[in-house]
Formats: C-alpha cells, structure tokens, sequence
C-alpha cells in the first residue's frame, strides 16, 4: 500500500527492532511514502489512526532501517550458526581423536597379549618336545636293554 502522507514527526517513538508487524495501538502496519522536504519518497511504517491522530503515540519506522535491522538479524543468526558449526567440528574432531587414541591402545594392547600367547604356545611346546624326546630316550634305552638282556639269555642258553 503507498499513500502520499506528510510524516517528518518521530518524537516519541520506541526503538522496534526488525520488520514491524502491528502499531502500539494494536492496528496493522500500511507503508506510505514521505512527501517533507527533508525526507522525500522515503517509505515507512504508520498505521491510519496514526495518520488521522498525529498527536497519539503510535509506531513510526522508516522501511530502509527496518530491512537493515532484518539484514543485522540475519547475519547474527548467520555468524551463530558458524560458531555452532565451528563448535560442532571441534567436538566431532575431539570425540574421533579420542576413539582413534582408544583404538590404538586398544591395538596395542591386542599385540601385547599375542606376542605373550604366542611365547606361551612356544614354550609349551617345547617342554612338550623335550619331554617327548626324552620319554622316547627311556624307551629305546629300556627296548635295546631288553633286546640286549634277550640276546645274551639266547647265546647263555645255545652255548650251555
Ligand atoms: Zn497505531
């Protein structure tokens, strides 16, 4: 909505910070355009009972520094939503160095009980050999001792 209206007045008037969206007295908001000599053609917020009553206090905003209020608004949300990422990022890459950190010692870990399972494996397997080797030492002794014994009871028997 456009009307050519006379509106210089901006005495009284509370800061409203963005895109206005109702008057103080409760009405909805029309844009018009200034026709003073210090501001001609500059757009602004009013509502009617404001521009019938100029002595009431009513809400007053030029439309420029409303959209430059939104354009603030906007570039704050903007530089949260950097912070939130940048903040985010952080977390995430502390969350992964610190699961990579445990994986590592857990690997570390892991090779340390191999290596002493398999020196385990080793040694019981070579008690478990030289134990062998000498359990059949005893026998072939005990076998040839035997044969030994059963030979010369032999030869003692044929030559008598
Ligand atoms: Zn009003």
């Amino acid at each position: 909505m456009s009307s050519s209206s006379s509106s210089s007045r901006q005495g009284a008037r509370r800061h409203v910070y963005g895109i206005p969206t109702k008057c103080w007295c409760g009405q909805p908001l029309d844009t018009w355009v200034s026709d003073t000599k210090e501001n001609p053609g500059r757009r602004f917020y009013r509502c009617r009972i404001a521009l019938q009553n100029k002595t009431e206090s009513h809400l007053f905003k030029w439309i420029e520094e409303a959209l430059h209020d939104e354009i603030r608004i906007v570039d704050a949300k903007r530089m949260d939503l950097l912070r939130d990422f940048q903040a985010f990022t952080i977390n995430t890459q502390a969350q992964l160095d610190s699961q990579r950190n445990w994986i590592e010692s857990r690997d570390e870990q892991l090779k340390k009980e191999m290596l002493q399972m398999t020196t385990t494996i080793d040694e019981a397997t070579k008690k478990m050999t030289e134990q062998f080797d000498a359990e059949l030492a005893t026998r072939i002794k005990t076998a040839a001792f035997v044969a030994i014994c059963g030979a010369m009871s032999y030869l003692f028997w044929k030559l008598r």
